[in-house]
């Protein structure tokens, strides 16, 4: 039987409304939640991201202020730019476009963001949150990715899950999240010892690796729910042959487009799996969705004594 696709999109659409309704709701209290966001410089990538993020804010009503500081800016402008925005009492959430040109101390820039308005949750104070199970700010890819399995009604505690990827912004973050779920949780990276036979022991497998379709069958136990972050382009004729060969609507894409998304996971796991995130479609529309929510988080965190206590959530 075919894996039962875990909708991302209607996920991430849901938890859109719902920000939206609650934002409402302070509005009426005279509260509007805000949002900064600086992008350096025209990297074409980062500005389709960052158009994304001001487009949500404006769905759910959420106050935007777009900073774009020239590619030529130095380390101490942009921290006095994090100073003035810390200070501001509109802003709620800061999220710094990344990647920063290699003048910038990037870690410098992401450690002068006030952790109450540390929307990506990548501030040393909020990863230690997360570590502690006390409240604080989450990194908004490995939130979704515990959305996605939440509201799917996969159940997490006392299961297996493997995550194939240690980075700060996900896997590791991701981990961390599964074993507060109560998930007995093993991480995996490049240096780990017969992988597919890890793997198979999932019974939640989520690949973060950025490895196009490395994920294949043999990683897989039947019936395991398996959430797909990679975001990997393939243009290559022949590779994209070897992934969607036969699917007529990928290849009307490929022909149009010249590139298609693929996930860390080959879509033959869709035949193994009992669940699958879909790529694109999955993992990637819960990652906006969850910065809305945090800003609206931060917000409540941050003024909450000053919100009217029939606005709380
Ligand atoms: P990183 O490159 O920071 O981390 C990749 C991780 O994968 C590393 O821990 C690395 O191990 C591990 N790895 C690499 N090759 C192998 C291998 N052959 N076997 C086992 N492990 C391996 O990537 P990110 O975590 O930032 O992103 C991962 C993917 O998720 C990317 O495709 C990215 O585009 C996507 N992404 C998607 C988002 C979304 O919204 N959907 C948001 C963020 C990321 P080691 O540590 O040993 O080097």
């Amino acid at each position: 039987m075919p894996a039962k696709i875990l909708d991302g999109t209607k996920i991430a659409q849901e938890i859109r409304a719902e920000v939206a309704a609650e934002v409402r709701n302070l509005a009426s209290a005279g509260q509007r939640p805000g949002l900064a966001v600086v992008l350096v410089g025209h990297n074409p990538a980062s500005e389709i991201y960052v158009r994304g993020k001001v487009k949500a804010c404006e769905e759910v009503g959420i106050f935007s202020k777009k900073l774009d500081p020239p590619e030529s800016v130095t380390t101490p402008e942009m921290l006095n730019l994090i100073e003035y925005l810390n200070r501001r009492d509109e802003i709620d959430g800061i999220l710094v476009q990344l990647p920063l040109p290699p003048q910038v101390d990037a870690k410098a820039v992401l450690l002068a963001v006030d952790p109450a308005k540390d929307v990506d949750g990548f501030h040393p104070m909020n990863v230690g949150f997360l570590s502690t199970q006390r409240p604080g700010l989450v990194p908004c890819t490995p939130a979704g990715i515990m959305e996605i399995l939440t509201r799917s009604k996969i159940p997490v505690a006392g299961r297996e899950a493997v995550v194939v990827g240690r980075s700060d912004i996900v896997g590791k973050p991701a981990a961390m999240l599964l074993l507060n779920a109560n998930a007995t949780v093993t991480v995996c990276h490049s240096k780990t010892h017969d992988l597919p036979a890890v793997c198979r022991r999932a019974d939640i497998l989520v690949a973060a690796v950025g490895r196009a379709g490395m994920i294949t069958r043999k990683y897989v136990k039947p019936g395991a729910s398996v959430v797909d972050v990679g975001m990997n382009t393939v243009s290559d004729p022949t590779e994209f042959r070897r992934f969607f060969a036969g699917n007529a609507k990928r290849e009307e894409t490929f022909g149009q487009k010249g590139s298609t998304l693929i996930g860390d996971v080959h879509p033959e796991v869709a035949e193994v799996a009992g669940a699958i995130t879909p790529v694109p479609g999955g993992v990637g529309p819960l990652t906006i969705a969850m910065l809305m929510f945090n800003t609206l988080k931060a917000m409540k965190m941050r003024r909450g004594s000053r919100v009217p206590e029939e606005s709380r959530a």
